[in-house]
């Protein structure tokens, strides 16, 4: 017989503890408004890292609000085997947004499900297998899509998983402690897609179905590639019959400047993967945006892909709104303040040697700290697979402080993986 909670047992288990421990120091959010929001003892913060890069239009807003509270008053739920007009109005708005040729879009609940709803799709469409992902990258944490993610805290967890997933592994065009042998930008971008040449050829481009990569890498700092970079993939990927799979979970929905990510970094993906931004995370919603090819194959073979909250028509509302909201000024208003956030946060690094590097695109940016004592980075992405937390006899990484020492003042930021660096992604609003 199944035992119930003892006395001694009080924990609810979780797999996100302080979710339930009375005594966590960690803040309990309870109100907000546009780019604030309001703990429950009633102090106010500002959130300057749209609580995981993900409520782009801000918090309260009205439109998203009503549209959501309007598809409440008149149905919660449709099954995803019957039609509904709002997923369909938010299916061709997105298909409409949408960069070059991608006609189809697909409904999951989360980035995680959407990253393998991608791999379905190539997967099915060029009979191979393996997904070639980033090292110091994040595409989720399910089965799967954890198996992707190139973030060695994750990839410890899931390792055993990789080897049933077929995803290997290449380096990243990072700038900044490149592993590359690289002077300038356009080197290092030659360097490092003659790089990912070497690993689809060593692969074997026959075995490899898709290429997937954030167009900046997110979480793992914020990450963009140089000039030139994003093309040569491209044209690997048409040489080699390889398609590409845009991880826009954090870049989409003005994040970086403009509607996608893609867009920023000149190309034009295969698939493509959007969650967060796309209601602003007021309701769970994920999906992918396809060229019609990949999905003609499911539709003649009577695959069906969907989940039951697969497209929620709360969440495609909440969707439909927040697109609105973002055409009404709140991407323009994030393109037009990037450049005063780049350089603020420059003239602040340059006044200090504790920072060594400052990065990012639009409203998502990362500042990496340094160990005053040497002048080195407190995380060496070319050497660490540790996440930085096992260096011996230097000082202390001091990010978990800092970020702790700035919500004590009021302002709440992200640190990222490894946490040797501060994120920032206010909401677009700000
Ligand atoms: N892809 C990227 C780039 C992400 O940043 C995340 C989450 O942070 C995911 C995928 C996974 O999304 P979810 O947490 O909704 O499963």
């Amino acid at each position: 017989m199944l035992e119930g909670p003892t006395e001694e047992s009080t924990t609810v288990p979780t797999t996100i503890p302080h979710w339930y421990d009375p005594d966590s120091d960690v803040l309990a959010i309870t109100d907000g408004d546009g780019t604030t929001v309001v703990d429950e003892t009633g102090t106010t913060y500002l959130d300057f890292v749209s609580q995981l890069y993900c409520v782009n239009a801000g918090h309260g807003n009205r439109t998203i609000i009503d549209g959501m509270t309007e598809q409440l008053e008149q149905i919660q739920y449709v099954s995803a085997a019957k039609r509904s007009p709002v997923r369909a109005a938010l299916g061709e708005r997105l298909v409409d947004l949408a960069p070059g040729s991608l006609s189809h879009a697909l409904f999951s609940v989360t980035g995680s499900e959407a990253n393998e709803l991608a791999v379905q799709l190539a997967r099915n469409h060029t009979g191979a297998s393996k997904i070639l992902t980033r090292w110091r990258s994040y595409h989720g944490s399910t089965y799967g899509a954890g198996s992707l993610t190139g973030d060695p805290e994750t990839r410890n967890l899931v390792e055993t998983h990789a080897a049933t997933t077929g995803a290997a592994k290449f380096l990243p065009p990072m700038a900044h402690r490149s592993p590359f042998d690289a002077e300038t930008p356009a080197e290092l971008a030659d360097a490092a897609a003659d790089h990912l040449e070497f690993v689809i050829r060593n692969e074997g481009p026959d075995s490899i179905a898709a290429i997937m990569m954030e167009p900046v890498a997110g979480s793992s700092g914020a990450y963009t590639a140089p000039p030139g970079y994003f093309e040569r993939v491209r044209e690997l990927c048409d040489e080699y019959e390889i398609l590409l799979i845009a991880d826009e979970v954090i870049t989409g929905f003005g994040r970086c400047g403009e509607w996608f990510g893609v867009e920023t970094e000149g190309i034009e993906p295969d698939l493509l993967t959007f969650a967060k931004g796309v209601t602003s995370s007021y309701a769970p919603l994920a999906g992918v945006l396809a060229r019609p090819e990949l999905v003609a194959d499911i539709e003649q073979e009577g695959f069906d892909l969907g989940q039951t909250f697969g497209g929620h028509p709360v969440g495609c509302a909440a969707g439909l709104a927040a697109i609105e909201a973002y055409d009404n000024g709140l991407i323009e208003n994030a393109r037009e303040n990037a450049p005063a956030l780049e350089t603020g946060l420059d003239e602040l690094a340059s006044r200090t040697d504790v920072v060594a590097d400052v990065r990012g695109r639009g409203y998502l940016r990362a500042v990496e700290f340094a160990d005053p004592a040497t002048g080195e980075p407190f995380y060496d992405p070319r050497v660490d697979d540790t996440g930085g937390d096992e260096r011996e006899g230097e000082s202390e990484n001091p990010v978990p402080a800092v970020a702790a020492a700035l919500e004590d003042r009021g302002v709440i930021v992200g640190t990222g993986r490894p946490a040797t660096q501060l994120l920032l992604a206010p909401p677009l609003c700000a």
